[in-house]
């Protein structure tokens, strides 16, 4: 197929659907350091990790195979909303008046509205496969706990979502779908957790935050023998998953003869960005190619652009296992900045390692031409973009515009995450003209929180 003639919208048939995700730790020249127990800081086993996860899911946290096949039952649960549509930009091309081809690979289309569904749905199997009865997690922005909720009802699992606060009461709407999806949703800081309780003894007015979530989330796995915890994001097992993108992507693009020569996905805890990026990752590991990989993140919430490469918790109360990640410190408070998904302070050790490594470099944009681009993109392409896939589009087009300059045809690929129709608040607010760039103190407020980072003998 010649170039020109690539059609707006590639779907692959599902019988073409990718059967294995794909295991960057097999390729990667040096592995992340160990994850670390958090009481001993000892190096984490299975056994560690078994209080709180699925066998299935443990087994391939600690994997170096290049590819783990994907279960049947849970290839048929994808086929509900994979394979995903290839569009090219051809109207955001021709406002923009470049000549790079631009393509993005859409993860909104399905039923809970952005890529998690891809891990919430495997997560959802093994725990069942597992016989547990529950499973518990926490939401910022409300995205992942919609897709847990789904993928728990699909294998008769009750799901406990515990949602910051400040969302919780913010986004009505993201409740009502977790509800009608049977999940119970659980104002975080609450008065059900041990860790709750200690921080509304201190604030009582927190409105919470992810790290706080996951703390409570995390306690309740420990303290119920028929629970589970589950995470959207950050951990190897939820990067697996997430290739499913990548791999779809790719033979997408070899059937029309494309190849990119830039990846660009936002990164809140790396998981879109390591989806898209890491079937194409592979083959600059091996050396066959020199595409540009760019994650993306809030300049509100700029882990790997301003944070420390070190050992951190995941968690606020430190529960969670220590990771050496980029990070901002585990109780750093990033303003309230309308992508809720990129509000996390740390990020992906596999992503993380990559980046210090040099196969991946960063950006940080500010919301505010944030929703520009995501108004323009709008505009051209129809699809009303989430806020958070929206740092990838704004980098897109930045990209697209240097090719402008240069006159360079470069092959330009972002992932959209999610849509953003259950984000109309935060579109209201720009269109009225009140978002704003200030990052108040942030300088402080990371130099405050760096200084909480464990120490590691
Ligand atoms: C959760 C979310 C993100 C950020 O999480 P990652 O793990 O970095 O992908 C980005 N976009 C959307 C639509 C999300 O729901």
């Amino acid at each position: 197929m010649k170039k020109n003639q690539i059609p707006y919208k590639m779907i692959l048939p599902e019988s073409e659907m990718p059967k294995f995700w794909y295991n960057i730790q097999a390729d990667m020249k040096e592995l992340p350091a160990p994850y670390l127990n958090p009481m001993t800081k000892k190096e984490i086993t299975a056994d560690d990790l078994a209080p709180i996860f699925a066998s299935g899911l443990i087994e391939q946290e600690l994997s170096t195979e290049r590819y783990i096949e994907i279960p049947k039952d849970v290839l048929e649960k994808y086929h509900l909303a994979r394979p995903t549509s290839l569009h090219r930009a051809y109207n955001l091309e021709k406002a923009l008046d470049t000549p790079a081809r631009i393509y993005y690979k859409y993860e909104g289309a399905n039923p809970s509205g952005s890529h998690k569904l891809n891990s919430a749905i495997p997560q959802a199997y093994y725990n069942m496969l597992d016989g547990k009865k529950r499973v518990s997690t926490e939401t910022g922005a409300g995205q992942w706990g919609t897709a847990i909720s789904i993928a728990s009802q699909f294998y008769g699992l009750e799901c406990t979502v515990y949602m910051v606060k400040v969302s919780y009461e913010q986004k009505p709407y993201r409740k009502s779908i977790m509800h009608t999806y049977g999940a119970s949703v659980i104002p975080s800081p609450s008065n059900l957790t041990q860790c709750g309780r200690d921080i509304l003894a201190k604030h009582p007015d927190s409105l919470g935050s992810l790290g706080i979530a996951i703390s409570e989330a995390v306690e309740d796995a420990v303290l119920h023998d028929d629970t589970n915890y589950t995470l959207g994001s950050v951990l190897n097992h939820v990067a697996l998953h997430q290739t499913i993108i990548g791999e779809e992507c790719k033979k997408q693009m070899e059937m029309i003869d494309e190849y990119p020569d830039i990846i660009i996905g936002c990164n809140g805890g790396g998981s879109n960005f390591s989806g898209i990026s890491y079937p194409f990752m592979m083959d600059k590991l091996q050396g066959k190619t020199k595409t540009r990989f760019i994650a993306v993140e809030a300049a509100a919430c700029p882990k790997l652009t301003k944070g420390k490469y070190a050992y951190d918790y995941g968690d606020t109360a430190m529960k969670t296992p220590i990771t050496m990640m980029y990070t901002l410190g585990h109780d750093f408070m990033p303003s309230g900045i309308h992508a809720g998904g990129l509000r996390y302070h740390g990020d992906s050790p596999l992503l993380s390692k990559l980046y210090h490594d040099g196969y991946v470099e960063a950006a940080a944009v500010n919301q505010t031409e944030v929703f520009d681009a995501a108004v323009l993109f709008a505009k051209n392409e129809a699809i009303l973009p989430a806020p958070e896939s929206s740092h990838a589009i704004c980098q897109a087009i930045k990209e697209a515009l240097k090719c402008k300059e240069s006159g360079e045809e470069k092959v330009i690929l972002f992932n959209l995450s999610g849509n953003g129709y259950l984000d109309l608040y935060a579109y209201d607010q720009y269109l009225a003209g009140n978002l704003e760039d200030e990052i108040p103190g942030i300088g402080e407020e990371l130099d405050r929180s760096l200084g909480e980072l464990p120490e590691i003998q």
